[in-house]
């Protein structure tokens, strides 16, 4: 009976010219979604979701290769089985890394990310579970390739007896029946179809920002003033510092020798918070108009576009990669700048300590302009965070944590060490301004942190996690003697230091410090202002993240 019933099917298939071998490869990835995913995938519905898109896909493809003339069937079966594999592996292997499905933002952060930073995460996320999945998906085809050649010429690409055209009929039919079905209730499981809108809608803003930010002059700040004599203004962007593993911040490590030295002349902000935990999403709230409240200004400017209006000789001077796929967006708004340092530009290494940016920094302190604002961009203590310091910061080695293991005590330590070694650079940088003996200041913070084993058990930062030690960023300003001899002292006010603050606003805290008037300016988000108010303090996709 069960013999008689597969014999059946078996001759059914056979007439659309598809044996019952090539069957089973048809259905291999999506058996996979289904037992896999089963385990991966956290709801339900949501699992039911995923397999329903996935077999419309299985179905499309077979469909299509139903109708495909003999002498490219080959060629349409194996990019077929190489499509519906590599889709289930990024979507289970995604799943399983951060519990939730691949999304257009998470592909958005895909997409600016240069090949070195790819190779550096696949290090730290590589590991045995994803390693199986990849070989459970590819198995039939490397099995095939390797062990059964013979067999692979046995395949019968037959082109169909002739399809009785009822057959024809209900195939086609079941062809555009599952691509409705996806088009129309399965958009945000289809990998290729969000990655296309995603990616269209990442070009345009890509398009827009460039229009906007990269150029020196910008007519939303037009009238933008400063009435100092004599500046040299210093803001430092730091890279995935968290302030969790930070001494001047309660950490218990010594991580911070230098700036300890010197806390009594910084102004250091207790309760900061960056808006995103990647990069690129982080910095453009931070560094321009945008803000969760208006998240696509039509008429958007940088911190600056605002200095060069307001009269400042402008220097950006960074130590991170100006190439991504497209220029990254941090390059879009340093290319305002009238004078640009990018010192690693040399392609795949991406080792150059942020040492290096230092005698640049002596450099342009020592330039004959009147009013300067310089910033820097480090590579801070971004992964690998081995890559991040010289030899003589190799200073933690113990088992801090021995309820860890081996390999997350490493990661703790050499992220405590770049830490260290950030400590020293910053410190650096301030002394040298203060041997200028003129009005200025220096302001650091971080872009967001990383969490390492400290709430998540994985060294990094995503937003799919998103921790605390993720969002929770140093965020402290070193005024020199001559900057108070103009304004009252912002280090005498306490409660300064407590206010929960959220650096999309950063914008307006940097025009008041830098001493900057313009027409936009909004006191309520300037954190050193009278007139500040603490608003709800959003992140993400729009969470409060004091009710988180
Ligand atoms: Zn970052």
């Amino acid at each position: 009976m069960f013999q008689r019933i597969i014999k059946s099917v078996r001759c059914e298939f056979s007439s659309l010219g598809i044996s019952f071998y090539l069957l089973w490869w048809f259905f291999h990835p999506l058996s996979v979604v289904v037992v896999v995913g089963f385990f991966l995938i956290p709801f339900f519905i949501e699992y039911l979701k995923e397999v329903i898109a996935f077999g419309c896909l299985t179905v499309l493809l077979m469909g299509l290769y139903a109708f495909t003339p003999r002498a490219m069937k080959f060629l349409v079966y194996i990019s077929s089985f190489l499509l519906l594999s590599s889709l289930s592996f990024v979507k289970l292997s995604f799943f399983h890394l951060y519990g939730v499905k691949i999304s257009a933002s998470a592909l958005f952060v895909i997409f600016e990310t240069n090949a070195s930073e790819t190779s550096e995460f696949l290090e730290n996320y590589l590991n045995v579970p994803i390693i199986i999945l990849f070989l459970l998906l590819f198995m039939p085809l490397i099995w095939l390739l390797v062990f059964k050649r013979k067999k692979a010429k046995q395949f019968k690409f037959e082109n169909t007896r002739k399809k009785p055209p009822i057959k024809i009929v209900l195939l086609l039919a079941l062809i555009i029946v599952s691509g409705f079905i996806i088009q129309w209730k399965f958009k945000n499981e289809n990998i290729l179809l969000n990655s296309f809108s995603s990616y269209q809608e990442y070009s345009k803003t890509k398009e827009i920002l460039a229009s906007q930010l990269a150029k020196t002059e910008n007519n939303l700040v037009s009238d933008a003033t400063n009435s100092d004599d004599e500046a040299a203004y210093v803001v430092i962007i730091g890279e995935s510092t968290s302030s969790w593993h930070m001494q001047l911040y309660g950490y218990k490590r010594e991580t911070n020798p230098k700036l300890v030295e010197i806390k009594n002349e910084l102004v250091l902000f207790n309760n900061v918070i960056t808006p995103n935990v990647h990069t690129i999403l982080a910095l453009e709230k931070i560094l321009t108009f945008t803000n969760f409240e208006n998240p696509k200004p039509n008429q958007n400017a940088s911190v600056v576009q605002l200095a060069n209006a307001a009269g400042f000789e402008t220097y950006w001077i960074s130590n991170q990669q100006p190439v991504g796929i497209h220029e990254s967006i941090s390059t879009i708004i340093g290319n305002a700048a009238k004078n640009k340092y990018f010192i690693a530009t040399e392609g795949y290494k991406y080792t150059i300590h942020d040492g290096a940016l230092l005698p640049i920094v002596e450099q342009v302190l020592q330039e004959k302009k009147k009013k300067k604002l310089i910033f820097l961009h480090l590579i801070g203590t971004h992964v690998a965070y081995y890559k991040r310091y010289p030899k003589e910061f190799e200073f933690f080695g113990t088992l801090s944590r021995p309820d860890l293991d081996k390999k997350a005590n490493e990661y703790i330590n050499t992220y405590d060490n770049a830490t260290r070694y950030n400590d020293s650079i910053i410190r650096a940088v301030i002394d040298k301004v203060k041997l200028l003996d003129t009005n200025s200041y220096v302001a650091y913070f971080s872009d967001h942190g990383d969490d390492v084993y400290d709430e998540a058990n994985i060294a990094g930062h995503n937003e799919y996690l998103g921790t605390k030690p993720m969002y929770e960023v140093p965020f402290m300003v070193w005024f020199s003697e001559k900057y108070y001899k103009n304004s009252e002292s912002y280090s005498k006010k306490e409660a300064l230091k407590q206010r929960a603050y959220n650096l999309e606003d950063f914008m307006y805290s940097f025009a008041e410090i830098s001493r900057i008037k313009f027409a936009q300016m909004d006191s309520t988000r300037s954190v050193f202002s009278n007139q500040f108010i603490e608003r709800p303090r959003l992140v993400k996709d729009g969470e409060n993240y004091d009710k988180k």
